[in-house]
């Protein structure tokens, strides 16, 4: 590629925020600023950077969320801050309990090691949710609407959150890592979930080999099982180690392989109950007995 239009044509948005992310953890761990002020203040500064840079350049102008779609994404948005809140509390009780102590590790190798064991949870959990078995019943949610953008980087199910969440740091309290270590592996899963789902058009090439981008996460979303790939949010790596690295165009179409399988995108409702409907025939209750 000519190097002005690679140069041009890069994701700067993602740049910078993964360019500033070191420098806002260490300005808020030399402040010993709580962990919560952290998160919250650099998920701020994450949406509203990619917030505009949405509208400055999108990736697909008919991806942008309308009213409709904002407003189901608020809702599970406020829905998974309570379920992440409830884990956050049980993981914070279980820490306590069993946590072994200071690892004792450079404060580097803490981080590294820490960004490679939750995502190496969260890439395999991921993957079995892909199995066409329960499991992706319940991440269906996440997949169901056609378009990618970042008001749809939280619409998860409550459930998808509880796991995922769950198989990322549990592993990383049995470690003992230091809090800093377990701001920066958090604020970087943060901003990666973030910038891969916003609809911003740009490259990482070739640095995303070694990090997670919106390219690649597109693929993940596309229609094609075969370029559905690139289970990895913030790292590549599992995906490469395990044969499931997909590089290559954007997808035609993003969403589910046959979309009349499932409910609507904006039945929200619907589609939090799909786990627990029939497989069948998708209804509720004394049905199964008819099969
Ligand atoms: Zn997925």
């Amino acid at each position: 590629m000519n190097p002005r239009r690679w140069c041009r044509e890069l994701h700067w948005p993602h740049l910078g925020l993964l360019a500033g992310l070191p420098v806002w953890w260490w300005w808020a761990t030399t402040r010993a600023l709580s962990p919560t002020m952290t998160l919250l203040v650099w998920l701020s500064i994450s949406a509203v950077v990619l917030a505009l840079a949405e509208r400055w350049r999108p990736f697909r102008g008919d991806w942008r969320p309308g009213v409709a779609q904002l407003r189901r994404d608020g809702t599970v948005f406020a829905t998974n801050a309570l379920a992440d809140g409830g884990v956050t509390a049980l993981l914070t009780l279980v820490a306590i309990a069993v946590n072994p102590g200071d690892s004792g590790w450079p404060l580097w190798l803490q981080i590294g090691a820490g960004l490679l064991v939750s995502e190496f949870g969260s890439y395999w959990m991921h993957r079995l949710s892909h199995g066409g078995n329960w499991w992706w019943r319940v991440h269906l949610l996440h997949h169901r609407p056609a378009q990618l953008n970042l008001a749809n980087a939280v619409l998860a199910h409550p459930l998808n959150a509880i796991y995922d969440k769950l198989v990322r740091v549990a592993p990383l309290l049995s470690m003992g890592l230091d809090d800093a270590a377990l701001i920066a592996v958090a604020l970087f899963a943060l901003t990666q979930s973030l910038a891969v789902h916003a609809n911003v058009a740009g490259h990482l090439w070739p640095l995303d080999y070694i990090v997670g981008s919106a390219g690649l996460h597109r693929l993940h979303h596309s229609t094609r099982q075969d370029e559905a790939g690139n289970f990895g949010t913030a790292l590549p790596i599992w995906d490469q180690v395990f044969g499931t690295y997909r590089r290559g165009a954007s997808p035609v179409e993003v969403g589910v392989f046959d979309p009349r399988r499932y409910p609507d995108e904006l039945r929200l409702g619907a589609l939090l109950l799909w786990p627990f409907a029939c497989s069948r025939c998708a209804r509720f209750g004394r049905c199964c007995a008819l099969h």
